[in-house]
C-alpha cells in the first residue's frame, strides 16, 4: 500500500501548464529518475532546460544540481529531517506514526509526501514563486516559524511537487543525477565542451550561471569570484611503497599529513559594490572567509584566524587569494592532538579562554589562486614554489613541509618523523599534477597510517548500560558496499571511545532523526549520516553481517563532522584490512 502501484509507475503524468511551472520540473525529475540510463537522463534534462527562460533556467539547472542556493551564496536552508516531518504531519494531518512507518519503508520523505498527501486542484506553483519561499526559509528564525513556511509551500503543491520540493529541501533528489550530469546536459544544449561548463561553474560557484552564459554564447566573460568554496582535491590511500613508484617513477613530493579540519580560506579586499550574500567576514577593509571541505562556510568558528589573515601583507594577496590547508591545534610551535580541537568544534559561542586554551594555526599546502591568475592547472611545482613566496607566518599562519625525493626508501623514516612531529602520516604528490577539485585520483596518495582506522557512518543506536542508561551510546555502523554503490554493511558495534558530553550531544541528535525505533525506543534505526572514525583490533569474516565481514573490539577515536558519509570507507577497504 505504501508504493507505487504498477499501473501508477507505468502512466507517469505528463507536462501541463507554462514552461516555467514547477510541475514541469517535477514531473521531468521523475521521468530523469524513471530511466537508468545516463543518456536518456541527460536528454530528458536537456529538452527540459530548452524550454525555460534565462532567469528560470539558472534556478532549474541549481535545482537539479541538488542545491537551492548557488554555493557562492551564503544562504544555507537549515532544515532537518524532523523539521520536514512536522510540516508534513501539519499538511496532510496523516499520525505521525504512520509517516513514520511510511518513512521507513519509502526511505525517502519527499516520497511518503506524495504518497500521503491528496490531490487538491491543479498545479499554481512557478520555479520563482519556490525560490521565493525557499528564501523567506532563509530569514525565518525559529523551528515553529519554520515549520510554518513549509508547511504553506507543501499547501501549494500537489502531491508531486511536494515530494520534489521535499528533496530539494534536504539537498538531494535522489534521481541518479549528480552535478557533473547537469553540467554535461548544459554543454549539450549550448554544443560546448563540458570541461568548459565546468571550469566556469568553478569559476562561478553557479551552475545556473553557467547554464545562461552558455546558453548565450558568453562562457568567455565568466570572471573568477572569490569566496565560494572551490571543491577540495582528495587523495587515495596507498598499502605500498612500491605502488608510489610505479605512480611517480621520477620522484615525488613528500609532506606530512596534518591530523585537524580540511579548509580552503579566501581573502581580498573589501570591494565597495560587494554583493550582500557574499560567504565571509570582513575586518579592517579585508574580506576572510574559511570553507570546510563539505563545502560549508566555517568561519565564524576561528576568529582567531579571520585576523592574521586579514592582517596579510597586501602585496600577498593582491586582488584575492585561496589557499588550501589544514586547520591544527597548536600551541609554543607544536602541533597537539587532534582531540584538544575536538573541543572548539560544534559550539555556539566561543569564550575567549576557550580560544586561548586551544589556540589554532592554519598549515597551507596548496594554493588556487592569488592576484586575478587562477592557478590550478598549474603542476604541483609551480604552485609550491609560489606558496614558499608568500609570507605566512607563525604562530597562526604556516606552511606545511614539502619534500622532493627519488627513492621510496626514504619514506620509513620519514613516516616516523612525521608522527613524531605529532602527525597522523605522509602524502605524496605528483609534482606536475594539477589542483584537481573534487577528484579523488592518484596524483595524491596518502600513506598508510599506523594504526588502522576505518570511517564509518552510523545505522542504529542503541541505550547503553549504567550511567549511560539514559542515552542513546552504543553505535551500530556501516561502510558503503563500494565507491560506486551507496548501499551500507553494517560490520560492527560500538559504545566507547567518546566523552561524555559527545554522547549527549550524539544522543540528542539521534533522537531527533530516528527513522524507526524498536523497544520502547532503546534501539533506534537512524538517519545515515554520523560519521565516526574507528579502530579495531581486527578484521573478521562474519556469517551474520550482510557484508560478510565484523571487526573484533572496535573503539571509536572520533566523530568525524567534517567527512560527509558519501567519503566513508568502502567494504573494499574492509576486505583488505582483513587479510592476514
Ligand atoms: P582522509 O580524510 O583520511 O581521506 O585523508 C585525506 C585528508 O588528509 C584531506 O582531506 C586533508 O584533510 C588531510 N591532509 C592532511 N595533510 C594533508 C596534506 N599535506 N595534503 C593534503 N591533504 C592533507
Amino acid at each position: 500500500m505504501l508504493q507505487d502501484s504498477p499501473d501508477q509507475a507505468a502512466t507517469r503524468p505528463e507536462p501541463v501548464g507554462e514552461a516555467n511551472a514547477f510541475e514541469r520540473f517535477a514531473i521531468a525529475a521523475e521521468h530523469i529518475a524513471a530511466t537508468p540510463k545516463r543518456l536518456t537522463k541527460a536528454a530528458i534534462l536537456g529538452e527540459y532546460l530548452t524550454a525555460l527562460a534565462d532567469e528560470d533556467l539558472r534556478l532549474a539547472a541549481r535545482y537539479f544540481a541538488g542545491s537551492p542556493f548557488p554555493l557562492s551564496d551564503q544562504r544555507v536552508l537549515n532544515v532537518g529531517g524532523a523539521a520536514l516531518m512536522n510540516a508534513l504531519q501539519a499538511t496532510s494531518g496523516v499520525e505521525r506514526s504512520f509517516l513514520q512507518a511510511a518513512l521507513v519503508q519509502q526511505g525517502d520523505l519527499g516520497d511518503v509526501a506524495r504518497q500521503v498527501l491528496s490531490e487538491g486542484s491543479s498545479p499554481t506553483l512557478r520555479l520563482a514563486e519556490v525560490e521565493k519561499s525557499l528564501a523567506m526559509l532563509v530569514e525565518t528564525r525559529g523551528n515553529k516559524r519554520k515549520v510554518e513556511v513549509i508547511a504553506s509551500l507543501l499547501q501549494q503543491a500537489t502531491p508531486l511537487e511536494a515530494k520534489y520540493l521535499i528533496k530539494l529541501m534536504t539537498g538531494d533528489l535522489r534521481i541518479g543525477l549528480r552535478e557533473g550530469a547537469v553540467e554535461d546536459a548544459i554543454a549539450r544544449l549550448a554544443q560546448e565542451k563540458v570541461e568548459r561548463i565546468q571550469w566556469v561553474n568553478m569559476l562561478t560557484g553557479d551552475i545556473g550561471e553557467a547554464a545562461v552564459l552558455a546558453r548565450h554564447g558568453q562562457l568567455d566573460r565568466a570572471q573568477m569570484r572569490l569566496f565560494h568554496p572551490i571543491k577540495f582535491m582528495l587523495a587515495s590511500p596507498v598499502d605500498t611503497f612500491t605502488e608510489i613508484t610505479s605512480r611517480m617513477p621520477a620522484g615525488f613530493a613528500v609532506e606530512d599529513k596534518y591530523d585537524g579540519i580540511r579548509a580552503q580560506v579566501h581573502v581580498a579586499p573589501v570591494s565597495d559594490n560587494a554583493d550582500p550574500l557574499l560567504h565571509g567576514v570582513p575586518q579592517a577593509g579585508v574580506r576572510v572567509a574559511l570553507f570546510s571541505r563539505t563545502l560549508d562556510e566555517i568561519t565564524p568558528a576561528f576568529p582567531d584566524l579571520v585576523e592574521p589573515l586579514a592582517g596579510l601583507p597586501p602585496e600577498t594577496f593582491g586582488t584575492g587569494l585561496i589557499l588550501d590547508g589544514e586547520i591544527v591545534p597548536y600551541r609554543d610551535g607544536q602541533i597537539l592532538p587532534f582531540q584538544a580541537l575536538q573541543k572548539r568544534l560544534g559550539r555556539k559561542t566561543l569564550p575567549e579562554d576557550l580560544l586561548r586554551e586551544v589556540p589554532v594555526a592554519f598549515v597551507a599546502y596548496d594554493i588556487l589562486y592569488r592576484d586575478g591568475q587562477v592557478l590550478i592547472e598549474e603542476p604541483y611545482q609551480a604552485r609550491q614554489a609560489l606558496l614558499a613566496s608568500l609570507a605566512l607566518n607563525p604562530p597562526a599562519l604556516l606552511r606545511a613541509r614539502s619534500q622532493q625525493f627519488t627513492d621510496v626508501a626514504a619514506l620509513d623514516d620519514e613516516f616516523q618523523a612525521a608522527r613524531d612531529r605529532g602527525n597522523e602520516g605522509l602524502m605524496v604528490k605528483h609534482l606536475q599534477s594539477p589542483y584537481k577539485p573534487g577528484k579523488r585520483g592518484k596524483d595524491w596518495l596518502k600513506v598508510k597510517r599506523a594504526i588502522a582506522t576505518l570511517d564509518v557512518v552510523v545505522t542504529a543506536a542503541e541505550v547503553g548500560t549504567g550511567k549511560r542508561s539514559r542515552f542513546l551510546s552504543d553505535y551500530t555502523f556501516a561502510v558503503r558496499a563500494s565507491e560506486d554503490d551507496p548501499t551500507l554493511l553494517n560490520v560492527g558495534k560500538a559504545y566507547s571511545g567518546l566523552t561524555d558530553a559527545e554522547v549527549t550531544e550524539l544522543s540528542n541528535w539521534f533522537k531527533a532523526h530516528t527513522i524507526e525505533e524498536f523497544a520502547h525506543g532503546r534501539v533506534r534505526t537512524v538517519e545515515p549520516k554520523v560519521v565516526l572514525e574507528v579502530t579495531f583490533d581486527r578484521v573478521q569474516a562474519s556469517k551474520r553481517h550482510k557484508g560478510g565481514y565484523a571487526l573484533r573490539f572496535p573503539r571509536i577515536l572520533r566523530i568525524r563532522d567534517d567527512k560527509p558519509p558519501e567519503d566513508i570507507d568502502t567494504l573494499e577497504t574492509v576486505r583488505k584490512l582483513a587479510e592476514p
